[in-house]
């Protein structure tokens, strides 16, 4: 808006400067007398006149003195007809020179057309510039070949990313490099009557490489690479999106052999009529359009599809369905020794000291992505420019994993005494449980410097990577959570609000176990709610209940057995060791940290 108005202004300026000028220029042929027609007469019929030049209406009088005069005629009648009805004498007027010009052509302009005309260029030129100012914004759908995709040349050697720079992932990168091999040399593939896969769907968490592994298959592929995010199909105009797909593959297709890469397919490729998000018309047909687009090259025809979602559970069947993303490939959280290798990759331009072990980190680390280990390594660079040191540590990199874990250190929010013995009773509860049973996994560090949004932190970290979990180790982990809450209804005879992050953790894994994984015993082994949630996606949606409302009592009561039976332990360990919990206490209220080493010590401690 502030653009029109500026504009409009300038307008309006020039339009005054023209006006202006023509006036001035009026003004200078204004000097001759304006004569009446009769007058005019008159001078004819006594032979003063010598030249008339007619311009339209107006009528320029040379006398023979060579003075200059003016007169006006009628409008709709003839000059000869007009001086006529005067009574001029028809013998004189022959005498003089009579010319006709058509009315000077600036003149004609800007006293006849120029105030029809005006408003419509006002008119014209607001559209103009309102149309401008919307094709800026919302409208650049008509820009770039329409489909917005960034074109990644296999020949820019800058911002080459190869299979080299993806640590770990290596049934991924087998797959990838399969693909890259079909558009390298398809022949070898066609002779042998194989079809080329034409899709293939990047399932993984968030930062587990998935973008970086799609950039890491353009270059090594050396074909043309069309990347383009599943967001930047959803705009506002209707329409858009599924002509940008259109657009997409056609100039793939013009391009081929070449990859598409569409990143966050979720964002586009949701269930259509699912209702998440609301039954958005423009992204169903966005989607529809890659459907058709997906069954409309034929096979072999040299462009690849790779797609990228965190949200498989949420994609409509239409798009799994085979012959379309024929391939599935899964990237899974890296495991310790990709999660060292990750490290290196990211350690690579970055000064360490000597001391610095990765393996370690790598050991402390389980279920990071990839990302949150880059960021790890970039955080503890940015804490070791801080503290003006010009090579980062092990400290840094140690101090980082639990920043990255649950947030900066708030050493500003200063506990009061009060609180600090809560929490370090709290947490003094967490690990003494944790330690005591044999299916916990062992306490790395305790803390009461608030985190993040918790106060205290016990930070228990399994020693290998696994894959699978035992119902021991479930009933062990629900009474570790218990602990903080029981310890300080033992200790204080009073609750506070530090136990509800808890109390929610537990009750949702306790929910798990008899929903999800069969480990309730009354239940028996089945699951209860709808669509199952990939493991890694951490979070519920709406589940469908396929379950009687007597069932459905049943889970509560369940649920309800395994909290209160690790309610029970936790009151029963914790009481029994209550000495014990008063030395990890105290020891907490000085130290505000134990390390693992020093609560190893202290566990051994004779109380
Ligand atoms: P997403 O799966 O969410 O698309 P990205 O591919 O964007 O994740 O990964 C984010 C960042 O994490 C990458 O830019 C890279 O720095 C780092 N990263 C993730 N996985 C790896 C890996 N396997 N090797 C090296 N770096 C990785
Ligand atoms: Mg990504
Ligand atoms: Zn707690």
């Amino acid at each position: 808006m502030k653009y029109l108005f500026k504009n409009l202004i300038i307008a309006f300026l020039v339009f005054l400067a023209i006006a202006g000028s023509f006036t001035l220029f009026n003004n200078t042929t204004e000097e001759a007398e304006e004569l009446s027609l009769s007058n005019l007469v008159e001078q004819i019929n006594q032979e003063n006149v010598s030249v008339i030049t007619i311009k339209g209406d107006k009528l320029e009088i040379e006398l023979k003195d060579s003075t200059k005069q003016e007169a006006t005629k009628e409008r709709e009648t003839s000059l000869t007809e007009s001086l006529k009805n005067y009574g001029v004498d028809s013998e004189k007027l022959k005498l003089v020179n009579l010319e006709i010009k058509g009315e000077s052509g600036a003149a004609f302009w800007v006293g006849n057309i120029l105030p029809f005309l005006l408003p419509l260029l006002i008119i014209g030129f607001l559209f103009w510039f309102m149309f401008r100012g919307a094709q800026k914004g919302q409208m650049k759908a008509f820009t770039f070949g329409r489909s917005k995709a960034r074109l990644i040349d296999p020949k820019d050697k800058k911002n080459k990313i190869g299979f080299k720079d993806v640590a770990g992932l290596k049934e991924a990168k087998e797959e990838l490099e399969e693909i890259v091999e079909f558009l390298k040399t398809p022949k070898k593939f066609i002779d042998l009557g194989a079809k080329i896969p034409k899709g293939v769907l990047l399932v993984g968490a968030p930062g587990t490489g998935k973008t970086l592994l799609a950039r890491a298959v353009a270059s090594e592929a050396s074909v043309p690479f069309f990347s383009v995010s599943g967001s930047e199909f959803v705009e506002m105009f209707v329409g858009v999106g599924s002509s940008r797909v259109r657009d997409l593959f056609q100039t793939a297709k013009k391009n081929a052999p070449a990859l598409i890469f569409i990143d966050e397919l979720d964002a586009i490729g949701r269930q259509r009529g699912a209702g998440i998000g609301g039954g958005h018309d423009e992204r169903e047909q966005t989607l529809n359009q890659i459907l058709v687009e997906m069954d409309g090259f034929e096979v072999n025809t040299g462009v690849i599809l790779i797609s990228a979602t965190n949200r498989p559970d949420v994609l409509d069947p239409a798009l799994l369905r085979p012959g379309r993303f024929d391939r599935r490939i899964t990237l899974d959280l890296p495991d310790i020794k990709d999660r060292k290798k990750i490290l290196e990759i990211h350690s690579l331009n970055k000064p360490f000291e000597k001391d610095v072990n990765l393996k370690e980190i790598a050991e402390r680390t389980p279920g990071f992505s990839g990302a949150d280990l880059a960021n790890l390594v970039n955080e503890a660079a940015i804490l070791t420019a801080r503290q003006n040191k010009k090579k980062i540590s092990q400290d840094e990199l140690r101090e980082c994993i639990e920043k990255v874990l649950l947030g900066p250190e708030r050493k500003s929010n200063i506990l009061s005494k009060e609180e600090k013995e809560i929490a370090a009773y709290h947490e003094s509860g967490h690990a003494l449980t944790a330690a005591l049973l044999p299916n916990a996994d062992p306490v790395q560090k305790i803390s009461i410097i608030s985190r993040g949004m918790a106060a205290g932190y016990t930070l228990k970290l399994p020693l290998t990577d696994k894959h699978l979990h035992s119902r021991s180790e479930f009933i062990d982990e629900l009474t570790v959570l218990l602990g903080g809450y029981t310890a300080e209804k033992l200790v204080f005879k009073e609750l506070t609000t530090g136990a509800s992050n808890d109390l929610q953790i537990a009750t949702e894994l306790a929910r798990k176990l008899v929903t999800k994984y069969g480990m309730s015993e009354k239940l028996g082994p089945r699951t209860f709610g709808g669509r199952e949630e990939m493991v890694f996606l951490g979070r519920e949606i709406s589940t469908e209940k396929d379950y009687s409302e007597e069932i459905a009592s049943q889970i509560d009561k369940e649920v309800s057995k395994f909290t209160d039976n690790a309610y029970k332990t936790a009151t029963k360990l914790i009481t029994d060791n209550r000495k014990k919990l008063n030395q990890i206490a105290q020891v907490l209220i000085k130290k505000e940290v134990i390390e693992r080493k020093q609560f190893e010590a202290l566990m051994k401690k004779k109380v």
